[in-house]
């Protein structure tokens, strides 16, 4: 599993910089985030759940059938909302309400 960054979507509001536990997404100098070595990402999914724009794509390891399918979010004040695409182009939406997310 890795991680791309569409720096166009990118917002260079440092989230996934903070929270990556091995400090592996960089800013550039516009301040947009970057990953320099997507290999060394284990896809703990801390920076992909703090995005919230639909910067971050995670993508689906072929181990469990993913074939090019990714996720990313999108978020508002009280939901997140996971977006869940396909190796088709087909795409799911899971929506969790933030404030009962300890019931997950
Ligand atoms: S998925 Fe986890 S390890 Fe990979 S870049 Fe994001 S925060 Fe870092
Ligand atoms: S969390 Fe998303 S919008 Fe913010 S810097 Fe990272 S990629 Fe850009």
């Amino acid at each position: 599993m890795s991680i791309r960054i569409d720096k166009d979507k990118c917002v260079s509001c440092g989230k996934c910089t903070d929270v990556c536990p091995g400090n592996l997404i960089y800013k550039d100098k516009n301040k947009k985030a970057f990953i320099k070595y997507p290999r060394d990402c284990w896809g703990c999914t801390a920076c992909l759940k703090e995005c919230g724009v639909g910067a971050i794509n995670y993508y689906l390891g072929a181990d469990i059938g993913g074939k090019g399918g990714y996720l990313y979010t999108e978020k508002d004040k009280d939901y997140l909302y996971w977006h869940i695409v396909n190796k088709d182009g087909e795409k799911r939406v899971i929506t969790i309400n933030k404030k009962e997310s300890n019931k997950y």
